[in-house]
């Protein structure tokens, strides 16, 4: 109930902010319709007054001259200047009536991605708030049973202690994730040539621990070449993309790392041998917080949020992904980067 009084009012305030700025825009065609109508009335009807003869060319003191003569061409003037008022009159109401609906329509179109950024914004923080206060609630719930139990050991103590520890550094990285995407700033990236072999080799080794600790081999055999792209953008975005190689890949695998040159691009190809993505599911993998078959990734660590950060930071660089991927045979991840 409450929720759909708060989508009715929602809604309410877009049309009224729409209405309010239709009426600016009517405001001002109706301004430059009413002026342009004033100066243009002013200047004829002064026109229309010079058509009366001089009184040079005619003398009024004349026994024939006829005061019919002055009132005929008074009188003309004037409906002259009736016409001229009653037709500026329609025009200004039509402009009005025209002006409207087209202030309206490009009100709706001006308003129309602000308020599309605006929902997705506010999804965003839906999404983030949830996805914060589930693990908090998790260590707040476990922290106050503990606290309750008289019978508390040591030993269960620091078995807590770990799981509140894990928890709290798996919000870290929601908030890294969180922040980074936050930040995706044009300002804050800097494009230079970088190697493609140190920025694997920087990158390998941020997830070497990791890969180590599942007994995971990575197969690297990356060329020597130059890209244009931000040293720590990149650095990143390889790790986020190995580190889901590593997580989604069963223990005792093999990740094969490729770096070529295709065309005007640098290409770095994650190739692994996990559990790969469903067709349905590939065309979301991007959107922020979507993790696919929630069932399947319930022992993964994640938020959904790398993939998301991913794009955003290789579109920064001018660059894109392309993904390949079978059901239970492994996905291949493909980022391409401009040449520098
Ligand atoms: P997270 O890994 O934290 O869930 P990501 O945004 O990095 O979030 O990935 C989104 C989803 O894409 C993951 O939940 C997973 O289902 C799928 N995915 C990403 N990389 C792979 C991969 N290498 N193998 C299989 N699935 C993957």
């Amino acid at each position: 109930m409450i929720k759909s009084l708060k989508v009715v009012w929602s809604k309410f305030a877009a049309q009224r902010t729409t209405h309010r700025l239709a009426l600016s825009y009517l405001a001002v065609i109706m301004v430059m319709s009413l002026g342009f109508s004033a100066v243009f009335y002013h200047t004829t009807s002064h026109e229309l007054g010079r058509q009366l003869p001089p009184s040079s060319l005619y003398d009024r003191s004349y026994p024939d001259y006829d005061d019919r003569f002055d009132s005929f061409f008074n009188q003309r003037i004037e409906e002259g200047r009736q016409v001229l008022l009653t037709r500026l009159l329609f025009i200004n109401l039509g402009a009005l009536l025209v002006g409207a609906i087209l202030s309206y329509l490009l009100a709706r179109y001006t308003l129309r991605p602000i308020e599309a950024n605006m929902t997705a914004q506010a999804r965003f923080i839906g999404d983030a708030s949830h996805e914060l206060r589930t693990p908090l609630t998790a260590i707040k719930t476990a922290n106050e049973v503990a606290l309750r139990s008289p019978t508390l050991k040591l030993a269960q103590a620091k078995a807590l202690l770990g799981d509140n520890l894990a928890a709290v550094n798996d919000l870290q990285v929601l908030t890294d994730n969180l922040l980074s995407l936050a930040r995706q700033d044009e300002a804050l990236i800097k494009l230079q040539p970088v190697s493609s072999q140190a920025a694997i080799s920087q990158a390998v080794n941020r997830v070497l621990p990791l890969a180590q600790a599942r007994q995971l081999t990575i197969d690297d055999n990356v060329a020597d070449f130059q890209v244009m792209a931000d040293p720590t953008s990149l650095v990143q975005l390889l790790v986020i993309i190995l580190d889901n190689a590593i997580k989604y890949s069963p223990a005792t695998s093999v990740i094969s790392l490729q770096g070529s040159v295709q065309g005007y691009w640098g290409r770095f190809s994650i190739a692994d041998r996990g559990v790969g993505i469903a067709p349905g599911d590939i065309d979301h993998i991007f959107d922020r917080f979507y993790r696919a078959d929630q069932s399947r990734n319930k022992q993964v660590a994640g938020f959904g949020l790398g993939l998301s950060l991913a794009q955003a930071l290789i579109e920064s660089m001018h660059g894109h992904i392309d993904v390949e991927s079978t059901s239970e045979q492994g996905s291949v991840f493909r980022c391409n980067i401009p040449l520098a």
